[in-house]
């Protein structure tokens, strides 16, 4: 087999190295510790660092976490492996002591007899067979030639808006059109009176926000409580506009009104228009759901504005994770818009299992989209969507199931078995 080359030493690199070096694929692992450190890694000589929090998230299986770590499992993850025999109490989470987690995960890496280690930072885009995964604090000369490769498709910062599931919505008060009925009833809309208007735009303006160091956002990208404080009517003029919308309780025009946009192919989950916020998570559901219909808002992905560097991958990445038009290149990680540490290492299982089997020569069907790691690939390779944004693991990434059951938690259990049955039928064939 030919040789193989990973790029970055963190979650998704060291599952990608491991899994190829498993497979009797040799690889050079180029990671640029100890020479150079990104803004929130710290310690020199391990591999696999925890930047922040030390969960993993919760374990149980009918949980969108749970279910993703359980893929995992049967996919053979060195990351989740190393995390169950360093965890430590965290209730239902599945959390570890983190300096014993990255050694874990440094040793089974540095023992391989299959991996090499080059302690470089990469500048140069690769020629071919290598998987990428440096990650959301890529070096700025590496993100420089990825973003040259990739026709300018890189991002560099997160400024998000929230993400809640369609089922979640309060269509007694909500309801679906498009402002002068143009394009269909493509939005999901949320009338406002004056007064709850008001009560809306006080919380807005005096909620709580995380602090940022060093970090401008363009104008266009403002959270919208900044923008609410320039004045009472800003955002009414904004991204809360009523014009062109007529609320059917009433047959009148809103006083305001906030938005929502379809976030994935199948319409399960929908994004708050133009609200990229800066607000502290907590905060967001306390405000956001003062919006008329958001009152049982269930959020898979709060709004976020931070440093963060991704591909626009639905512009530039096939399902499997690689590169369009190049030779056996791919992507993995965080970079790819897969968000959190489960979903960034499954990325690095899933690009070395696509490489391997061009390798040899297999032909490997995409991932089932009944599953989490499958739905998460589906999401970041969708072309149809034009404002990509990165997405962590979410119950309502799956596709339906066939009968409907109306109890959440027996539904994300047959969700789950569904999912496990159908990847372990994938990894056998
Ligand atoms: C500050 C911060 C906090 C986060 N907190 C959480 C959290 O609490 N929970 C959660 O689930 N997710 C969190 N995330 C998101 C994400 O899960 C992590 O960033 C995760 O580590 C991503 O894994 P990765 O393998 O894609 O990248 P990383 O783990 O960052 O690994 C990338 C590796 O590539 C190396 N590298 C970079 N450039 C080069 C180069 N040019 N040449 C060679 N090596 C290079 C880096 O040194 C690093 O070791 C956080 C992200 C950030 C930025």
């Amino acid at each position: 087999m030919e040789e193989t080359t990973v790029i970055g030493g963190g979650l998704a690199g060291c599952e990608a190295a491991f899994t190829l070096a498993n497979a009797g694929c040799g690889v050079t692992l180029c990671e640029m510790k100890p020479r150079k450190l990104t803004p929130a890694h710290k310690s020199p000589d391990l591999f696999a660092e925890l930047v922040c929090s030390n969960s993993l998230k919760a374990a149980r299986v009918n949980t969108a976490s749970g279910l993703l770590k359980a893929e995992m499992k049967l996919l053979g993850s060195l990351v989740v492996e190393a995390a169950e025999s360093c965890s430590v109490a965290a209730g239902g989470a599945l959390a570890v002591d983190r300096d014993k987690f990255a050694g874990y995960i440094t040793n089974s890496i540095k023992s391989h007899k299959n991996i090499k280690i080059v302690s470089e930072e990469t500048v140069t885009f690769p020629a071919k067979n290598a998987i990428i995964a440096t990650g959301p604090l890529t070096s700025d000369r590496f993100a420089a030639a990825i973003a040259k490769k990739c026709g300018g498709a890189l991002s560099f910062y997160d400024a998000a808006a929230p993400i809640v599931t369609k089922e979640s919505v309060d269509f007694s008060t909500a309801f679906f059109a498009s402002r002068y009925g143009k394009g269909g009833d493509d939005y999901i809309n949320c009338p406002f009176t004056a007064e709850e208007y008001d009560r809306f735009y006080n919380e807005l303006i005096t909620a709580e926000s995380v602090i940022q160091h060093g970090f401008d956002v363009y104008e266009g990208c403002m959270p919208v409580e900044v923008l609410a404080k320039r004045g009472k009517d800003s955002v009414r003029y904004g991204c809360m506009k009523p014009v062109g919308l007529t609320d059917p309780r009433t047959g009148k025009r809103p006083y305001a009104a906030v938005q929502l946009r379809a976030e994935n192919a199948d319409g399960s989950l929908y994004n708050i228009v133009g609200f990229q916020t800066n607000l502290r998570f907590g905060e967001q559901e306390r405000v956001f759901r003062m919006i008329p219909g958001l009152q049982n808002a269930a959020f898979t992905r709060y709004g976020v504005m931070h440093r963060n560097t991704f591909l626009d991958s639905p512009k530039v990445l096939n399902h499997d994770f690689s590169l369009r038009d190049a030779d056996n290149i791919f992507f993995a990680g965080q970079i790819t818009g897969t968000e959190g540490y489960c979903e960034s290492a499954v990325g690095g299982i899933i690009a070395a299992k696509f490489l391997l089997s061009r390798l040899v020569g297999k032909e490997q069907p995409p991932l089932p989209a009944t599953t989490m790691c499958g739905s998460l690939a589906r999401f970041i390779s969708d072309e149809s969507n034009l404002r990509f944004q990165p997405i962590g693991a979410a119950m309502g990434l799956l596709p339906p199931l066939d009968t409907n059951i109306r109890d959440k938690a027996a539904r994300y259990e047959k969700l789950a078995a569904r999912s496990l049955s159908d990847l372990t039928n994938w990894i056998n064939i």
